[in-house]
């Protein structure tokens, strides 16, 4: 009688441990996805538009910070957050010589995205809603020493090689204009922390690879 009462033990120990081991996987399954909710890794493009109420955290004016790099003019703005990690990195190519990079643009509003939308009738602009300028988690860069094409500068090779150390990844590649749906942009990267972009580049993705692969 006492064997079988040690052996029910037995097996009532194993099928909690079995549970525990079951729920323990489902919890680690959930929670690389839920990694999609953070605005850092937040999917913008023409199917996935922002809400109309989108509202980024805490932008910040660039011109009036302490900055690595230059700016095309004094009011361009960036999410807190994007602009801490984007100063950081420039900060290391000043210490390696890499110098003369010029931010051309970052956040912009629903109404200004709007604007450049019915401005720019080729299809460059992204339709109000689409544009990831939207979430103040992206900019565009150049160099001074830019001839009219980035892509051939120093800088670009600099950045192309860093930017994923510090969480940004060059957001629109050469090789998967038919994944993402635009042309090939040297000088636009996003923001989508550190832990995103080093996946997106060992595994050779764009945002939109990545965030079906987390599904
Ligand atoms: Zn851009």
């Amino acid at each position: 009688m006492k064997k079988m009462f040690l052996l029910l033990l037995l097996a009532a120990a194993c099928l909690g441990l079995y549970y525990f081991s079951q729920n323990k996987e489902t919890a680690a399954a959930v929670a690389p996805a839920k990694q999609n909710n953070l605005p850092e890794v937040l999917l913008v493009n023409g199917d996935h538009p922002l809400p109309e109420n989108y509202a980024p955290k805490e932008l910040v004016n660039l011109y009036a910070q302490k900055r690595h790099f230059l700016l095309a003019n004094s009011s361009i703005e960036l999410e807190k957050e994007a602009f801490e990690a984007a100063n950081r990195m420039f900060k290391l190519a000043e210490d390696e010589d890499m110098n003369g990079f010029i931010l051309t643009s970052g956040y912009r509003t629903r109404e200004k995205q709007a604007e450049l939308y019915a401005e720019n009738t080729d299809g460059t602009a992204q339709r109000p809603g689409c544009s990831e300028h939207e979430t103040g988690l992206a900019f565009d860069v150049t160099t001074r020493y830019d001839s009219g094409t980035f892509e051939d500068t120093a800088q670009f090779k600099w950045l192309i090689e860093h930017c994923w150390d510090f969480g940004f990844i060059l957001r629109y590649p050469k090789d998967k204009t038919n994944i993402t749906g635009i042309a090939y942009e040297s000088w636009h990267y996003r923001y989508v922390g550190e832990e995103a972009a080093k996946i997106i580049r060992e595994n050779g993705w764009t945002l939109e690879e990545y965030c079906a692969a987390r599904k």
